[in-house]
């Protein structure tokens, strides 16, 4: 339990693998506030993870709008009193091809996917330095990398991620705080559901390792970097997607 005494903020963590990263932190005695931008499913999830004897509150707010991050954030610390933890996972999709993107798409995923983890990043981080320890955990994508037919917001927007990690893992760390990003490959969750089935099996062929990943794979990866054995690592990325693609 070596998470007992912190509190941890994870965001879009009413499902998938939000989720199973707050389930994660919480077996590890962590205090997690569940984001979402739903209040009733974040309750719910955090409803579930009390009947297991964690601790965990329900936050609604939209990662995009920093004005309900500032709130969430400073909720946070009137109830908890401290913020050790942030995971940047709340993310979205709007595929289809450049031609057909729509500014709405675009600005859709880069207001979520990377305007969500600068609001987070900087509202917390205010905290973290008075306190002089923090980690920070970003969720990017092996699209990130490798690129993806129909994603090229989506691509831009996890690609964005690594940087932020790097040049805010530099910022932070003379002030103790840790920032790292873990890059998943396919996982099994509602955001992959609408894959149709003979692009899935395409993509299994691709994965070296021959198997889907779960939410629970990349919990273990972020549980790693949040802890201790993770004291030297910062401005890493830590990719999670059986072989899918080798940096
Ligand atoms: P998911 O099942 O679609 O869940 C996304 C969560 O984010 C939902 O709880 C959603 O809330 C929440 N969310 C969306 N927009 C939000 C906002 N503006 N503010 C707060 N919360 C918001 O997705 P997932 O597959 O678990 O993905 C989680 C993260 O991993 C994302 O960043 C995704 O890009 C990344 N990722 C996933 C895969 C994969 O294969 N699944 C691979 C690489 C990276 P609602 O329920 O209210 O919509």
């Amino acid at each position: 339990m070596f998470l007992e005494e912190k509190t941890a903020i994870v965001t879009g963590a009413s499902r998938g693998i939000g989720k199973a990263i707050a389930v994660a932190l919480a077996r590890e005695g962590a205090t997690v506030v569940i984001n979402d931008l739903s209040q009733e499913a974040a309750e719910a999830a955090a409803a579930e993870i009390r009947a297991n004897n964690g601790r965990a509150i329900a936050m609604a707010a939209d990662v995009a709008d920093s004005a309900q991050v500032e709130t969430m954030v400073t909720r946070v610390m009137e109830e908890c009193g401290r913020i050790d933890i942030l995971v940047n996972n709340a993310g979205i999709t709007r595929d289809t091809l450049l031609l057909r993107m729509k500014e709405e798409d675009w600005d859709a995923v880069l207001n979520v996917n990377l305007k969500g983890v600068f609001n987070c990043t900087k509202a917390v981080s205010r905290f973290m330095i008075k306190q002089r320890s923090g980690v920070i955990v970003n969720i990017a994508s092996v699209v990130a990398v490798m690129g993806n037919i129909g994603q090229a917001n989506y691509a831009a927007a996890k690609a964005g991620i690594l940087g932020f990690t790097k040049a805010v893992a530099r910022e932070l760390a003379s002030r103790g705080i840790r920032v790292n990003a873990v890059a998943p490959g396919y996982i099994q969750t509602d955001m992959t559901e609408k894959i149709p089935e003979e692009i899935k099996a395409k993509l299994i062929e691709s994965i070296p390792l021959g198997f889907i990943g779960q939410p629970e794979d990349v919990a273990e990866a972020v549980l790693f970097l949040v802890s201790p054995a993770a004291r030297y690592i910062t401005g890493q990325t830590l990719h999670v997607n059986g072989g899918m693609v080798m940096v």
